[in-house]
């Protein structure tokens, strides 16, 4: 146990979802701004964490990783607006449970809710709305930022903008998210109206993205085992907000209810090896057939929808051990067909079994370091293993051949050059963050591994 003046630490192995890799952290859990400033004014360089849900080794730091977790408020809710104030370690999931009955749903949302106001804002995340809606600082009216000397700033478009940018997307090291006011969208029910395609195989899919621009939400589950004729067969899900009007009759009487979902937990380690090719084909065989039965038109609560992994609580544990790795890159649109093909190509040939393949459309960004650019973002998770990492190092050559970028929040195994050869703003922000003295104070084992 050591302590910074009235904060006290405790020592914790703390991983990322991806349970990979892993570090013995002081961990402080702040109940207060002045407990934060104390802290920075130590001189240890600090990391801000969530709720752990990005994969890899962005929020923590051995010296003091930073639990957000008392930072746990909803301020303020204007329903002219929309605009929610709430601190950044309020969860996602809070938010919805208390809005969506009320007919409030976020403009922007990842695929799970459980990460915090602060994770979706570091991260700058994205929904299966990019192409139309952008990521998550769209939907993001200001912020108040903690950074160096322990000054609060609040931050906007319009406000300390270059700050705001540099934040949203930054993953953490420009400071600590205190609060931020953002928009929830107004909704009549809680379903989603889904139309179902099956795609035979990659053109086919992104065929059918290119013909979906008018939809609010769209995204593939990739069958990466697949291969030859076969290559990228997809099942394409499109979605809208269901009015009340389009419901069944069944629902109509209380549109903005849904049915509970049943949780199952994963409470301890499947064996390392498990989800091998064999189980993961099974997998892809039976999903694919089951989705193929559903093409078509459906009304699914907004849980299924939007967050499916979700029902299987610590579904992380399914890959052992020694943990997974995802890869998630996004490809200019001009490169998307070959480069994912290329991608896709080299997945199948490995055959080491990603059971998630998942391919979105996006659009352009704001954030000055934010992940997104108009093309297609394809993400595979592995189990770790030796060759895991020799696959990575092709994906990675592959993404970078067409123009691609990588997307910090899932990442574990970039080097520092690949990072900079993805991203000429990468050295622009190491710049920025030398002159702010960000990088004496702020810093992840992700910001040492990649020289940020
Ligand atoms: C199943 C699953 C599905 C996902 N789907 C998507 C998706 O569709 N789209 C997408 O964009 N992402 C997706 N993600 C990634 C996830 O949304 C991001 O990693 C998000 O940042 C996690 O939030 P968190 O609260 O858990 O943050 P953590 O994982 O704890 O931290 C993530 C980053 O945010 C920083 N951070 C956290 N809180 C603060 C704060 N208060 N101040 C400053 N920095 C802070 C950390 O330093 C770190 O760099 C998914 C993750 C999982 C596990």
């Amino acid at each position: 146990m050591s302590s910074v003046m009235t904060l006290r630490s405790s020592r914790k192995t703390l991983c990322g979802w991806g349970r990979y890799p892993v570090q013995t952290c002081y961990v402080y859990c702040p109940r207060s701004e002045s407990e934060i400033i104390h802290l920075l004014k130590s001189g240890l360089p600090l990391i801000a964490r969530g709720n752990g849900r990005a994969y890899g080794d962005s929020a923590f730091n051995r010296e003091a990783t930073l639990q957000m977790s008392h930072f746990n408020r909803l301020l303020e809710f204007n329903p002219q607006t929309g605009q929610l104030i709430a601190e950044a370690g309020v969860l996602l999931a809070e938010i919805l449970e208390i809005f969506v009955p009320r007919g409030w749903f976020p403009l922007i949302t990842p695929g799970t809710k459980f990460v915090t106001v602060g994770g979706m804002i570091a991260a700058d995340v994205h929904g299966k709305n990019h192409h139309k809606d952008g990521s998550f600082v769209h939907s993001l009216d200001w912020l108040d930022l903690l950074t160096t000397e322990g000054k609060i700033y609040r931050c906007s478009p319009l406000e300390n903008r270059d700050l705001f940018y540099w934040t949203v997307g930054g993953m953490g090291l420009t400071g600590v998210i205190l609060r931020a006011a953002f928009r929830l969208r107004p909704i009549e029910t809680a379903w989603i109206r889904q139309t179902t395609h099956i795609a035979k195989n990659l053109d086919e899919a992104i065929d059918l993205f290119e013909a979906a621009q008018a939809a609010t939400y769209s995204v593939a589950w990739i069958d990466c085992l697949a291969s030859g004729a076969h290559l990228g067969r997809s099942v394409v899900m499109l979605g809208e907000h269901a009015t009340r009007e389009e419901l069944p009759a069944k629902y109509q009487q209380r549109p903005l209810r849904t049915p509970r979902r049943r949780r199952l937990s994963i409470v301890m380690d499947f064996p390392n090896g498990a989800l091998n090719s064999l189980t993961v084909r099974a997998f892809n065989q039976l999903y694919f057939l089951n989705s193929q039965r559903q093409a078509g038109q459906s009304f699914v609560d907004w849980e299924t929808f939007f967050y499916p992994l979700d029902s299987l609580l610590g579904w992380n544990r399914i890959y052992g051990r020694r943990g997974f790795v995802q890869f998630q890159c996004v490809l200019p649109l001009s490169a998307a067909r070959e480069g994912l093909s290329a991608l896709l190509h080299c997945t199948s040939a490995a055959a080491t079994g990603s059971f998630l393949a998942v391919l979105k459309k996006l659009g352009h960004s704001q954030g000055y370091l934010s992940f997104p650019m108009a093309g297609y973002t394809l993400a595979l998770d592995f189990p770790m293993s030796q060759r895991t990492l020799k696959v990575l190092d092709q994906l990675e050559e592959i993404a970078l051949g067409y123009g691609g970028r990588f997307y910090l929040a899932k990442d574990s195994h970039l080097t520092p050059m690949r990072l900079r050869q993805s991203d000429s703003r990468v050295e622009t922000f190491v710049q920025v963050r030398n002159a702010h003295q960000w990088r004496v104070h702020f810093a992840s084992e992700q910001s040492k591994r990649l020289k940020l």
